[in-house]
């Protein structure tokens, strides 16, 4: 079995209030970036924010954080779509990564594609009602088809994220399309909390996924847990095969204490080792994905 491809989710849109060490400026970001790579992380996924926490849509901000993270370690960068969410446009939603990948101080290594549409408004279970009513993750397929060719034309592996069966079936006919290269990398999307637009993170959930991917199809797929623990499943998912993204982002992690990301991924790490994987780096991550 392949050694395990760790993908440090290290903020998300994560406030503070559980664990103070969600990284939110680019400084923050890059050294969480640095402690991660030499925890064991290949890849870094973040979202850029603002020095309060909230959401940051300037695309000079993630240009900024990926040239700092280049300039630390050689993690591989997975940036977001999320700088753009106020464009309707694709090629609004699409333009900052593009433009960030023609220039070597700032350019991704991937590009993440959420494979179909869904609600996504959180609700809350002490109230029992949504928290809003019209909120929609929208990705047609025609928005898809030109991620898929733009992503490609750059020079950059698609993150094929599916938050369902549909979004799976949705990303195999990519692959049959010829949109998706091998092999696709999949980000498998469990949500707990106040999100229940992925599957439920149970093995259940994690095995509706599992037991729908085509044999026929070389898929290197990785796990995240939305609002939610992924300690639960690491040893299921490490004994299969799969791979992890995980951190601060998703979930707090204090039944660690109140960890750094780096302890979040050492973890993950010790358990890779435990089943005798043990963790790539960045170059044998690329080498994996046989990534260009
Ligand atoms: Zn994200």
């Amino acid at each position: 079995m392949e050694k395990l491809i760790i993908e440090a989710r290290v903020n998300e849109y994560a406030m503070r209030r559980h664990n103070r060490h969600v990284p939110w400026t680019s400084e923050e970001i890059a050294r969480d970036a640095a402690a991660c790579r030499e925890a064991g992380a290949s890849i870094v996924h973040f979202h850029a924010r603002e020095e309060n926490g909230a959401p940051c849509h300037d695309a000079a901000r993630y240009a900024e954080t990926i040239a700092r993270v280049h300039d630390v370690c050689d993690l591989l960068v997975h940036p977001t779509l999320g700088a753009n969410t106020l464009s309707a446009s694709k090629e609004g939603r699409l333009a900052h990564v593009l433009a960030m990948a023609r220039d070597k101080r700032t350019r991704p290594d991937f590009a993440p594609m959420d494979m179909g549409s869904t609600n996504i408004d959180a609700f809350d279970p002490v109230a029992r009602r949504f928290v809003t009513t019209d909120q929609m993750y929208l990705n047609s397929t025609d928005t898809l088809m030109y991620f898929a060719k733009e992503i490609s034309v750059a020079g950059l592996k698609p993150a094929a994220v599916v938050w369902n069966l549909t979004y799976l079936r949705q990303a195999m006919l990519f692959h049959e399309m010829g949109l998706l290269d091998d092999p696709v990398y999949l980000g498998l999307t469990l949500t707990e909390g106040k999100i229940h637009a992925g599957h439920p993170a149970t093995e259940a959930g994690l095995d509706a996924f599992l037991n729908n991917m085509p044999k026929t199809v070389p898929i290197i797929w990785t796990v995240y847990n939305y609002g939610g623990s992924l300690l639960t499943l690491a040893d299921k998912i490490i004994a299969s095969g799969g791979h992890v993204a995980v951190g601060l982002g998703d979930h707090p992690y204090t039944e660690l204490g109140e960890p750094e990301n780096a302890a979040v991924i050492s973890k993950f790490a010790d358990i890779a080792r435990k089943h005798g994987r043990g963790v790539a780096s960045p170059a044998e991550a690329r080498k994996i994905l046989r990534m260009p």
